[in-house]
């Protein structure tokens, strides 16, 4: 392609698939009872909700499951579960988004950043320094990178630290075969619409622990029908636990859980789809002068709903003219680096009411760090085009000697 005529990718880094036609066929027939509420069953019905804590706890092989309201619901819940309450520090990523520290916060507790490696995984000799400082880990898998969680857990096992999977970017990801979400005590994961599965607004927290996931139970909601649940502990668990554990309702509830039933089964089919995208567009993107791509473990499969490159030791204005640069071609990049946060892209830095401390290793991780949606609606070719935009872009912006200003990307 000349320099003239550049080429332009013209699709959606927001639009997800539709919802599958089974899942819009069991919408309706809830819309059409009208029992949306997890507890208002018919005589002998079982609720959607109850059917899909079932099926998700089997997927991922855990005894227990809880769906609820947002991802950022269950992290609050397995933190409460826990035991975490005012004051108390705990430990989580540097790297990660808002939902991560404002669960951390909505409890009153305080994060307790741990520093980013160039593989954007938690940095765990950072880990091991800081580990007497909590009781609690809330171990993000930022973008989908899982740490070398052999490691992670004889840390935390070693400290006494309970750790807690935010799985928002890992649904359907595996690590030496364990399903992400099954190291820690609990795993967390969301169902909004840029994530695995989709059903707008939604969460899952599973464990194998009866008494957290008793806890989780009675903190969603359930008033006193937890005997409805199905991939719950026996009502004995319950008993001790019911007049002492508040309602701080968060349920999730029977239209949202048929959307996502069908969804749950197509998950491992999507995982490879992603897998092809995400091979193409590291493909598209080999040897790029400066351009640095993370290594990813063989232990990890992982889902590939995003794609992150690293162009280490470029200015901030070098940055921003590669991200302005790309967009005018159709490519929507967002960069951790910037001095604000810019919709869902934000960075420890910006979240004052923790009192972050200056984390250097980090700072200088993030300052070179693009990061991309990609959604199931990309095709094989589009990914390709994406790559050769980015390719053509980084090279002429790295060539530059000034940097035309224009306008950032603010929406999402
Ligand atoms: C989306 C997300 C969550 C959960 O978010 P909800 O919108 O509350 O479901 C948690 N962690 C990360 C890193 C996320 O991106």
């Amino acid at each position: 392609m000349s320099e003239r005529f550049p080429e332009k990718f013209t699709g959606s880094f927001t639009q997800q698939e539709p919802i599958p036609e089974e899942g819009i066929a069991a919408a309706l027939a809830v819309l059409q009872h009208g029992r949306l509420h997890r507890y208002n069953v018919a005589a002998g019905e079982v609720a959607e909700t109850a059917l899909l804590e079932e099926e998700f706890a089997d997927l991922v092989g855990a005894r227990y499951c809880v769906a609820v309201a947002s991802g950022g619901y269950a992290m609050c819940t397995a933190l409460r579960a826990l035991g975490v309450g005012h004051g108390d520090p705990v430990l989580s990523n540097a790297f990660t988004l808002a939902p991560v520290p404002g669960a951390i916060a909505a409890v009153g507790a305080v994060p307790v950043f741990v520093e980013v490696t160039d593989d954007l995984t938690i940095d765990l000799d950072d880990l091991e320094r800081k580990a007497n400082q909590a009781r609690v880990l809330l171990l993000s898998h930022m973008r989908g990178h899982i740490c070398d969680m052999d490691r992670l857990m004889t840390i935390c096992d070693a400290a006494g630290v309970r750790v807690i999977e935010d799985c928002a970017h890992t649904m359907g990801a595996r690590f030496r075969g364990v399903p992400s979400g099954r190291h820690g005590v609990a795993g967390c994961y969301s169902m909004q619409t840029y994530k695995h599965i989709n059903s707008g607004e939604g969460g899952f927290l599973v464990t194998d622990d009866a008494v957290v996931a008793a806890k989780a139970v009675l903190l969603s909601g359930s008033y006193m029908l937890y005997g409805r649940h199905r991939a719950a502990p026996a009502p004995k668990v319950f008993e001790g636990l019911r007049l002492d554990v508040p309602n701080i309702s968060g349920r999730m509830d029977n239209l949202r859980a048929a959307i996502l039933r069908p969804q749950l089964r197509l998950l491992e089919e999507r995982r490879l789809r992603w897998l092809a995208l995400y091979q193409g567009l590291e493909a598209g993107l080999q040897d790029v002068p400066g351009l640095r791509l993370t290594t990813r473990p063989e232990e990890e499969h992982l889902v590939g709903s995003s794609f992150q490159f690293l162009l280490p030791g470029w200015e901030p204005a070098r940055m921003a003219a590669l991200v302005a640069r790309c967009l005018a071609r159709g490519v929507e990049l967002k960069w951790f680096g910037a001095a604000d946060p810019v919709a869902f892209t934000s960075r420890y830095s910006h979240w004052a009411y923790a009192n972050p401390p200056v984390l250097p290793q980090t700072d200088r991780v993030l300052a070179g760090l693009i990061d991309m949606r990609v959604p199931l609606t990309f095709s094989l070719d589009d990914v390709a085009l994406i790559a050769r935009i980015i390719r053509a872009e980084v090279m002429s912006t790295a060539q530059a000697e000034q940097f035309e200003v224009a306008a950032a990307s603010g929406g999402d």
